[in-house]
C-alpha cells in the first residue's frame, strides 16, 4: 500500500480531487484509464487511482488549458536538458502566499539577488519574485551572468552589502567556486536560497571559505507541480517538508507522485510522477510531521557496455579527486563497436596539468564504477579537461549525463 505525507485527506481534499479526476476523465485519450474508479472518499481510494506520467500530464494540458480566475494565466516551460519540454500554467502569484507562510529564508531587511535565469519561459525566477513580493526585502533581479562578468558582480554584491542569493545549484557552484578561486569575501551573505537541482557538498565548502555566515535554505518542485516542499538549514539538503496543500506519496516501488490539493492549482497533478525515488524520514531538524527524503532518480541509472553504472554516483566520486571542481559524464553510443564513456573535467583553479591522468587513474583503480570495462578496453574510457560544461543555456542547469 502507498504511505501518504497526510494522515487524512480533509473534505476540501476529498473535493479536489474528485474535480481533478473529472477533469482527466474528460481527456478522451484518458477517460479508459479513470473509467473504472468510482469515487474517492479518502486516502485508500486515492491510492487506488492510477498512476500519471509526465506524457499524461501533458495530454491534459493540451486538452483543457487551464485558465484562472480573476488573474493572469502564466504558462512555464521546463525540461530540454533532459527530456522533452513540459508545460505548467500557474495564476499570478504562482502560489508563493502558501510557500511564504511555511517558510523564512529571508526578511524584509535583507538585500537579496535573484540569481535564476530570466526568460524562455522558465519558472524559477519569477517564481522566486512571487515569493520576494511577500518578503518585502529589497530584491535584486540579477539573472544569468556570464563567466567574464563574475568578478565586477561578486564586487556588486560585496559594496551592496548583499545578505541573500539564489539560483540553481550549478550556477551556485560556479559563482562560489570562482569567487573562493579569486579570494572574494561576502561576510554579509547569510542565506542561500536553492532549487531546480540537488544540493552539492561542494557547495558547503565553498561557501566555507567566501562567505561563513552564509546557510542554504530549499525549495523542492517542478514547473508542474510547483512548490512541493521547502528545507531549512537545519534539515539535510535532500529532505522537505511538504506544504500543506501538496500530497506527497510514496509507492511500494519507492517511487514518489504528488497530488495538488490547492483548490487554485491550474495543473491537474493527480498521482504524478516525476520520476524521482523517495522514502518519508523523520527530518533531523525536529519539525514534526512527515518530511521525505529524495534519493534521486531512477533514471539515472544506465547500461554502459553491459556494466550498470550510478550516473550520479559516478559523478562524485571523480569531484573528489584533487583539482576537479564538477564532473560531467558524456556516453558516445558507438553501435557495435561498443560505446565510449567521456568524462568531462572542470577544473579548480588548484588543478595542476595532469588533472586528467588522476582522473583516469582514479577511475582505472576504483572498486566503482565500471573500472573492469576500462581495464579492459583502455579506449572505452576518455578524460577530457574543459572550460565549461555542457549545460542549458535557458536555465544554467548542468545535468550529470548527456547522450552523444
Ligand atoms: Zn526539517
Amino acid at each position: 500500500m502507498p504511505e501518504f505525507s497526510h494522515d487524512r485527506l480533509d473534505a476540501a481534499g476529498v473535493a479536489r480531487v474528485r474535480d481533478l479526476l473529472a477533469r482527466l476523465r474528460a481527456v478522451p485519450a484518458l477517460a479508459d484509464r479513470y473509467a473504472s474508479i468510482v469515487d474517492i472518499q479518502d486516502l485508500q481510494t486515492l491510492a487506488a487511482v492510477p498512476l500519471m506520467l509526465k506524457d499524461d500530464l501533458q495530454l491534459a494540458l493540451r486538452h483543457d488549458r487551464p485558465r484562472a480566475s480573476a488573474a493572469t494565466t502564466w504558462v512555464f516551460q521546463s525540461g530540454g536538458s533532459t527530456g522533452a519540454p513540459q508545460l505548467g500554467y500557474a495564476p499570478t502569484g504562482l502560489y508563493m502566499r502558501e510557500v511564504y507562510e511555511q517558510w523564512r529564508p529571508i526578511g524584509p531587511d535583507d538585500v537579496f539577488v535573484n540569481g535564476w535565469s530570466a526568460g524562455k519561459m522558465w519558472g524559477a525566477h519569477f517564481l522566486v519574485n512571487a515569493f520576494t513580493d511577500h518578503v518585502h526585502c529589497t530584491a535584486m533581479n540579477l539573472g544569468a551572468m556570464s563567466r567574464d562578468e563574475y568578478d565586477a558582480w561578486l564586487a556588486f554584491f560585496a559594496a551592496q552589502k548583499v545578505t541573500a542569493f539564489g539560483g540553481t545549484p550549478s550556477v551556485l557552484r560556479l559563482v562560489f567556486g570562482h569567487a573562493r578561486d579569486a579570494g572574494v569575501k561576502l561576510p554579509d551573505l547569510r542565506a542561500v536560497l536553492y532549487l531546480g537541482e540537488a544540493w552539492s557538498d561542494q557547495l558547503d565548502d565553498d561557501l566555507a571559505a567566501v562567505a561563513p555566515n552564509a546557510r542554504r535554505w530549499g525549495m523542492f518542485g517542478s514547473t508542474e507541480t510547483w512548490v512541493v516542499g521547502t528545507n531549512t538549514p537545519d534539515c539535510p539538503a535532500d529532505t522537505w517538508h511538504p506544504l500543506p496543500s501538496q500530497l506527497v506519496c510514496v509507492g511500494d516501488d519507492e517511487m514518489l507522485d504528488f497530488t495538488t490539493l490547492n483548490p487554485a492549482g491550474l495543473n491537474p497533478v493527480l498521482r504524478y510522477r516525476t520520476g524521482d525515488a523517495g522514502r518519508f524520514v523523520e527530518c533531523a531538524c525536529g519539525r514534526p510531521g512527515r518530511a521525505f527524503q529524495v534519493l534521486g532518480r531512477r533514471d539515472g541509472l544506465i547500461k554502459f557496455r553491459g556494466h550498470l553504472v550510478n550516473v550520479d554516483d559516478l559523478v562524485r566520486d571523480v569531484a573528489t579527486v584533487s583539482g576537479v571542481a564538477r564532473a560531467q559524464l558524456v556516453v558516445h553510443e558507438q553501435g557495435e563497436r561498443g560505446s565510449v564513456l567521456e568524462v568531462l573535467v572542470l577544473p579548480s583553479a588548484a588543478a595542476g596539468p595532469d588533472v586528467a591522468d588522476a582522473v583516469r587513474g582514479h577511475l582505472l583503480a576504483s572498486a566503482f564504477g565500471p573500472s573492469i570495462v576500462f581495464q579492459r578496453n583502455a579506449d572505452a574510457l576518455r578524460v577530457s579537461v574543459v572550460a565549461a560544461l555542457v549545460g542549458n543555456e535557458r536555465t544554467g542547469k548542468v545535468p550529470n549525463l548527456v547522450r552523444r
